[in-house]
């Protein structure tokens, strides 16, 4: 299973990091057991256009013996492409601003792939509306109403959730998509319809963590 982390760093700048980069020791999200960090694993994400390689660190639960991966929230599940390239184009198309093919072409991404997005985002976009809007409202945000169109309710939740987040202490620099992919454990716009905000129970997400000077 996957943890993701608030990240407030530019990829650039975590790539370059390596392991040396901060990274916060949340506890299992299983059992609440203390977890230690347990070697970790590279894989590459594209941004603007460019590849990069990062270090995702692994944790053990000493009680579960379960290894979770600690992905930054810059990172979606099995999506090479970052979270702020992803929503740019869910953004623009569900929001209705343009069609998928201007938007990719100006994200830098294949055509088939910014459609696959789209298609994904609102297929899941009943499910997601529901859960930003909830999340806005416990956030002591503004209640939204169902749009005609799920795709436009679940990106305008979305939004009204991240302003809610904005008024707490670290969420504004991180920006809407990377907030909801926090939230969402990097599963925005997986296949998996499991509520990932009910799953860690109590706390729903982990809370910025401004990082250690370098
Ligand atoms: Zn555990």
């Amino acid at each position: 299973m996957a943890i993701v982390w608030p990240c407030p760093l530019p990829v650039d700048a975590y790539a370059a990091a390596g392991r040396q980069a901060w990274f916060p020791r949340p506890d299992c999200p299983s059992c609440a057991g203390r977890m230690v960090f347990w070697s970790g694993y590279r894989r590459h994400v594209r941004v603007a256009g460019r590849c990069r390689k990062i270090f995702v660190p692994r944790l053990r639960c000493g009680r579960c013996r379960v290894t979770h991966a600690l992905l930054p929230a810059f990172v979606l599940a099995w999506r090479l492409d970052v979270a702020e390239t992803v929503g740019a184009v869910i953004g623009q198309v569900a929001g209705g601003a343009c069609g998928v093919r201007p938007a990719a072409a100006r994200a830098g991404v294949p055509y088939t792939t910014a459609r696959g997005w789209v298609r994904r985002f609102r297929a899941r976009a009943p499910e997601l509306g529901a859960g930003f809007a909830a999340l806005a409202v416990e956030l002591g945000g503004e209640a939204i109403r169902p749009a005609a169109e799920a795709g436009r309710f679940a990106l305008a939740a979305v939004g009204a959730a991240f302003a809610a987040a904005a008024g707490l202490p670290g969420w504004l620099g991180l920006g809407a998509w990377r907030f909801a992919s926090s939230v969402s454990g990097g599963r925005l716009i997986t296949a998996n319809i499991t509520s990932p905000w009910l799953i860690t129970g109590r706390q729903r997400f982990m809370p910025p963590v401004p990082p250690l000077p370098a």
